[in-house]
């Protein structure tokens, strides 16, 4: 038995967890001048996850910071071994993906194009090209391949020990066999750890505790949404005749092959994934791994033995299944955790550790010394799941699903099958009736399309035009020339009361909210550099009331915000659940209103950005006037449980005008042809007002804010470095979803954050922040554009305004 070390009696920062993660944080805190850092490790460093890790190191990654992160990853493990005296095992070695299907083959060019605009050099490559690369592949079925000379792979243990010992020599103090027991709390933050060996007090704590995370953290009422699967591999006998090469994945097959030091590793990412309980876990778990169940591994193996027909001749010698952590959405959780202060989580990190170790470990040091992320973080925020996304059957059912999706195809606008149905609109069941097609948000489901004329309401996968399609050009289109109605009770809604209610909201957004009851206010919340936190509607409800409505995605986050930032006698509630929120949009939409409501709905009374307590169809309702979709309109607020009596008579009232059922994905074509941005798509924390284009919204002369100061700094330097702006295909045919590069004048100068069909513009439309300075509407004017789909470009027109109503006419008819 290893001898114990000493604990420590405090520390500036405390990392619970010696795998690579935990190593990584050290070593980039100690690298920074932090003092007095501590990892404690309950058995030996790498004894979790980290030491039976595959080692691919991948270049790519889904978002533009996350693949920097990934860049300077490679950079650390290539340079480790000089800095520190330990070799890392690290080489660049590449890594080629097959395409069997043309659906697939389109997903890995799209992958390609995007790749690109994320710096990584790829290219994708015929037979020819990839049996020079693969020595006795068989290329049977393969119509194309993509291929990334610059991906890499590593020896996990040396690396974690490269890290370690240079967390060491950096000053900082590593500490095995010592388990932590509970993390220390007082008044909400986190002060210390409590060990097998007594306490130990620390400023600041992160748990980079693995698999063991979600365990750690919910004795402080943290919810970790992270679940271990059974992870395997095989690798084989000595293989003379294998040379070097690149890492190999077959993604239809759902297979990876690595060569190393003369054997084939073969790993895989099974449909049927399976979770593990921790139950399974032993308690003294160390370097410990699973007994490998052939019958569920067969497949995996008879088809690598298609793809790569030496295996056939070859013997294995290991076969291996260890845990690993995953999330609902196979990307990380990071960051401090709203719940508890000081108290910073780096885990569940989806069988992609390794690569991402490096990177990791530097964005969460910074994190940790400036109180803020380098870079757009978002989609790893531990921020983003809502509360019902971390309940226990509810990652056990879907987080085994995502673990099978990682290698299946990234259909746009595909939806989950396990873990449904968690959260429900008061009208679902009706809408659902009426043939609507659900999709899943943060755990809320919202009809996405309605079926119609013999479709079925279910997706059919394409990155072409899906089945949905006409159904929703005929909702698109029924909004801008009739009248629909939509179901929008997804969202976030916060009320905020008090004698303090108006000066503490008020500090909090860019906008002035201090009209009188009755004003709606479209405003961002700031952070203090000026970064966007939020962007959400204000509703002056009463004297001292408002009513916040965001997005259900950022609902956590903006809760937080308002948490920790209202001052004063004030009193803050969470009623999303209370109120069901019913939308009717388009010309008509005052004369179907005209048919069920009392309420004078004139121009000049009920004023566009105006809303009031209203009875409606009998029900007592807050009516607000204003539009996501531009066009005249109003959204209804109505208790929960007067919400089905309200849609019916509002769809009574609506026959005569053959008022149309609208779905999300409606909404959000109709949004993006009017250049409305979308907060965690479009913009994020990481932008400012001038270059999101929203300065209009920051009344800095009203009234000071958060973040005031550094968008007074940031309008006075003129117009900002890099600029969102409005793009339409000139070709009606292809279709844009996110992550297209934008060319301009024959460079990348940026990427599309949100793109969809604009049925009544007549082709795909997207919207995007182009980096270049000083951009205005006449050097737009003048310049080429050209969107990048599936490494063909596309002309493109292009516009710092919506393309459609830019005057904002129709919202206001
Ligand atoms: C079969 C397989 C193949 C893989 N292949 C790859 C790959 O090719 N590329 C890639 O990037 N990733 C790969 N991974 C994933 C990678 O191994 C993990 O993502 C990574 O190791 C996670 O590191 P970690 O530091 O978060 O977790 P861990 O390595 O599990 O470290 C957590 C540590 O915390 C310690 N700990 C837990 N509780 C306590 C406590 N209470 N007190 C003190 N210490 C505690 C544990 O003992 C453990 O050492 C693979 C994983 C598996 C299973």
């Amino acid at each position: 038995m290893a001898e114990k070390q000493t604990l420590p009696s405090k520390a500036n920062v405390v990392i619970i967890g010696g795998g690579i993660i935990g190593c990584s944080i050290a070593y980039h805190l100690a690298k920074q001048g932090v003092k007095d850092v501590v990892v404690l490790e309950r058995k030996q460093l790498t004894c979790g996850t980290t030491w039976h890790a595959a080692g691919l190191v991948s270049m790519l990654w889904p978002t533009p910071f996350l693949t920097q992160l990934a860049k300077y990853s490679h950079q650390l493990y290539a340079s480790l071994e000089e800095e520190t005296g330990q070799a890392t095992g690290y080489r660049e070695i590449g890594s080629l993906s097959l395409a069997r299907t043309p659906e697939r083959l389109e997903e890995l060019q799209r992958t390609s194009s995007m790749a690109s605009v994320f710096g990584v050099e790829s290219q994708m490559i015929n037979n020819e090209r990839l049996t020079q690369l693969y020595p006795g592949i068989d290329t049977q079925g393969v119509i194309g391949a993509l291929y990334i000379e610059k991906d890499g792979q590593t020896n996990p243990i040396d690396t974690t020990m490269a890290l370690a010992k240079g967390a060491k020599l950096y000053g900082a103090k590593i500490v095995e066999n010592i388990k932590v027991e509970e993390i220390l709390t007082e008044s909400g933050q986190a002060v210390g750890v409590k060990t097998e060996q007594g306490s130990m007090m620390a400023n600041k704590v992160v748990l980079a505790g693995g698999l063991w995370s979600r365990d750690i953290a919910a004795k402080i009422g943290v919810d970790l949404p992270l679940y271990a699967c059974e992870h395997f591999y095989v690798v084989t006998e000595d293989m003379p005749q294998l040379s070097k090469r690149p890492v190999l994945r077959d993604f239809d097959k759902g297979i990876y092959f690595k060569e190393d030091a003369g054997k084939m590793l073969v790993g895989w990412f099974e449909h049927n994934a399976r979770g593990c309980p921790m139950s399974r876990i032993a308690e003294d778990f160390c370097f410990d791994e699973f007994p490998c169940d052939l019958e569920h591994i067969e497949q995996y193996l008879m088809n690598s033995m298609e793809t790569f027909p030496p295996l056939q001749e070859t013997g294995i010698r290991t076969f291996f299944n260890g845990p690993e952590s995953f999330t609902p959405d196979n990307l990380h959780l990071l960051g401090p955790t709203p719940e508890v202060g000081n108290f910073y989580v780096a885990c569940g990190l989806n069988s992609k550790g390794i690569g991402a170790g490096g990177g990791l470990g530097k964005l969460m040091a910074d994190w940790i010394v400036k109180g803020y992320p380098a870079g757009d973080i978002w989609e790893c925020d531990v921020r983003r799941h809502h509360k019902v996304q971390r309940q226990q059957a509810y990652i056990e059912a879907r987080i085994p699903e995502a673990l099978g999706h990682t290698y299946a195809m990234h259909w746009p606008f595909y939806q989950y099958q396990s873990g449904r149905d968690l959260l429900q609109s008061p009208v679902h069941a009706l809408l659902q009736e009426q043939g609507a097609c659900f999709g899943e948000v943060a755990g809320f489901e919202r009809p996405n399309w309605f079926a119609r004329d013999g479709i079925k309401a279910q997706y059919q996968y394409s990155y072409k035009r899906q089945n949905w399609f006409e159904c929703y050009a005929q909702e698109h289109m029924a909004v801008r020339e009739n009248v629909g109605i939509y179901d929008i009770s997804s969202f976030a809604k916060f009320e905020i009361s008090g004698p303090d209610a108006v000066s503490a909201l008020q500090w909090v957004c860019a906008g002035d909210i201090t009209a009188p009851a009755g004003s709606l206010t479209y405003t961002q919340w700031l952070n203090e550099r000026g970064g966007i936190e939020a962007d959400v509607t204000v509703s002056r409800t009463g004297d001292d009331r408002f009513l916040i409505t965001s997005g259900i995605g950022s609902s956590t986050r903006d809760w937080w915000h308002l948490k920790k930032n209202l001052k004063g006698d004030v009193q803050l509630r969470d009623v999303s659940a209370d109120y069901a929120c019913l939308a009717i949009q388009g010309p008509n939409a005052r004369a179907v209103l005209e048919g069920v409501t009392p309420t004078n709905l004139d121009a000049a009374d009920f004023l566009f950005g105006t809303g009031r307590w209203a009875i409606v169809a009998g029900v007592e309702v807050w009516l607000q006037r204003l539009s996501y979709v531009g066009e005249l309109g109003w959204e209804i607020f109505v208790a929960s449980e007067q919400s089905i009596n309200l849609l019916i008579a509002l769809q009574q009232a609506g026959k005569s005008f053959d008022m149309c059922n609208i779905g999300l994905h409606a909404v959000n074509s109709l949004r993006l042809e009017k250049g409305f941005r979308h907060w965690g798509h479009d913009i994020g924390d990481q932008d400012n007002l001038l270059q999101a284009g929203l300065s209009f919204t920051a009344k800095p002369d009203a009234s000071d804010f958060l973040g005031r100061d550094a968008f007074v700094s940031q309008k006075g330097a003129g117009i900002a470095e890099r600029r969102i702006v409005q793009f339409k295909l000139n070709d009606p045919e292809p279709l844009l979803y996110h992550n297209e590069p934008i060319i301009m004048n024959g460079d990348i100068v940026g990427y599309t954050t949100s793109g969809m069909y604009g049925h009544s513009v007549g082709a795909a439309i997207a919207m995007g922040f182009v980096n270049v300075p000083q951009l205005t509407a006449d050097v737009i004017k003048n310049a080429d554009f050209e969107i990048e789909v599936a490494k063909t470009r596309f002309s493109a027109r292009a516009s710092l305004r919506g393309f459609y109503d830019p005057g904002n006419l129709r919202m206001k008819l």
